[in-house]
């Protein structure tokens, strides 16, 4: 996979990783509300990336729960985050932390997904109800069908074979199959994207609505 560009959700800006951090710790700085910068990326695939800010008062339970709307839950698994080695409690404030600080964030101790969280740094926004604000993250990985190169829609989770629609077809056990996911929970256990709000769309206006939740 080709590095990742992404997407701006304040201004639709397009650029790679650290282009887009730059972008939104320049342009993106102002307002009433002091909160942290955090940066996520899978810990096996950099190219799965996100920029957010966290009020500085919030706990890390409300970026837990972020993490497992936009990028992780299936069934409701235990999470932890680490810091070397050691658990680092959601009950902590996110301002106990410094920039410059790293996390490890893991989600389902069975078929586990693991996510290296950054404090970028401080950063101010106008003030809202959310603890947490997606700024960014990378679009959509465009993968290949492993079996005839036609635009790939989902994993077979089993062989790790990506597939399209048509070739999908010729798995008996379709139990196997998931659908191809911006997330690097994509392809485990049953994990099906179902609660991520934040696909980037760049007809909406500017920035990207981010309000509508999901049923459960
Ligand atoms: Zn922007
Ligand atoms: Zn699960
Ligand atoms: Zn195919």
């Amino acid at each position: 996979m080709a590095t990742s560009n992404g997407n701006c959700f304040i201004c639709g800006k397009t650029a790679g990783k650290t282009a887009i951090k730059n972008h939104v710790s320049k342009e993106h700085n102002s307002g009433d509300e002091p909160c942290y910068l955090i940066k996520a990326e899978g810990a096996y695939d950099k190219d799965m990336w996100l920029f957010f800010t966290v009020a500085l008062d919030a706990s890390m339970s409300a970026v837990d729960n972020f993490l497992r709307q936009i990028w992780c839950e299936c069934c409701g698994h235990m999470s932890a985050f680490r810091v070397g080695g050691r658990e680092f409690g959601k009950a902590r404030k996110i301002e106990t932390l410094q920039g410059g600080d790293s996390l490890m964030y893991e989600y389902d101790f069975g078929s586990t997904t693991e996510i290296v969280i950054s404090v970028v740094g401080e950063i101010s926004r106008p003030k809202q109800k959310e603890k947490v604000q997606l700024l960014a993250r990378n679009a959509p990985p465009q993968e290949l069908c492993e079996r005839c190169g036609a635009s790939a829609t989902v994993i077979n989770a089993w062989e790790n074979e990506r597939l399209c629609d048509k070739c999908a077809e010729e798995i008996e056990d379709d139990a196997a199959l998931l659908p191809l996911v911006n997330s690097p929970r994509c392809g485990e256990c049953a994990y099906d994207g179902e609660q991520d709000i934040w696909t980037f769309d760049p007809s909406k206006p500017f920035p990207q609505p981010q309000k509508e939740k999901v049923r459960r």
